[in-house]
């Protein structure tokens, strides 16, 4: 028996002979919480992003979810949805983190789309790397579309003729998305896909 992580409730696990045997895998949230949280389970296709997965809708929950994992860094909090991550990703294709700037890195101590792989036990390999430093969503689309390539390929990196998925958090506008696919694909890979944790409302 665990503590629910976000409300520190008992998780009451029904004993089975799985459980004894640690196949079943240890939930990191109660039901009651994993109920706040709404699905998403939107796929769509875009140009240059051969498919878009995100699991999850911007709901009040996930709001609050974000808020204790990125900004009070409660790394602990990227188990939550391992179990999840790692059903949807695991088998050949190579998962790509979309990076944070340096300097964004060292103020947040860790890297949240990293943890999540870590916490998910995904392999996964940073082939791009951060030009500057602009925030999204203080432009307007116009300024947005207009912008210099916000990634380059990692120097010493070399990219296949094969499929790589990007992981993001969350797909506002999906300008980072495109923007990161644009360099793998200039760079040789066949195919790209996304997987965001969260998709939230235009
Ligand atoms: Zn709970």
């Amino acid at each position: 028996m665990n503590d629910c992580l976000l409300c520190e409730q008992k998780i009451a696990s029904v004993p089975s002979w799985k459980a004894l045997l640690a196949l079943e895998k240890q939930t990191a949230i109660c039901q009651d919480c994993s109920k706040k949280f709404q699905r998403a389970d939107i796929k769509e296709e875009d140009k240059l992003l051969d498919q878009v997965t995100s699991l999850y809708t911007y709901n009040e929950a996930m709001r609050e979810y974000l808020h204790q994992f990125k900004f009070l860094q409660d790394v602990a909090l990227a188990s939550v949805f391992a179990n999840e991550l790692r059903t949807l990703l695991k088998g050949d294709p190579t998962i790509v983190p979309i990076p944070m700037h340096p300097e964004k890195r060292i103020e947040r101590t860790f890297a949240p789309v990293d943890e999540l792989l870590k916490s998910a036990r995904l392999p996964f390999t940073h082939l791009l790397e951060k030009t500057g430093m602009e925030a999204m969503g203080e432009k307007s689309k116009e300024q947005r579309l207009a912008v210099k390539p916000l990634f380059r390929l990692k120097p010493g990196t070399s990219v296949q003729p094969s499929t790589y998925i990007l992981l993001d958090d969350i797909y506002t506008t999906g300008t980072t998305l495109r923007h990161a696919a644009t360099v793998l694909k200039e760079a040789g890979a066949t195919r790209v896909e996304a997987v965001t944790l969260i998709r939230a409302e235009r």
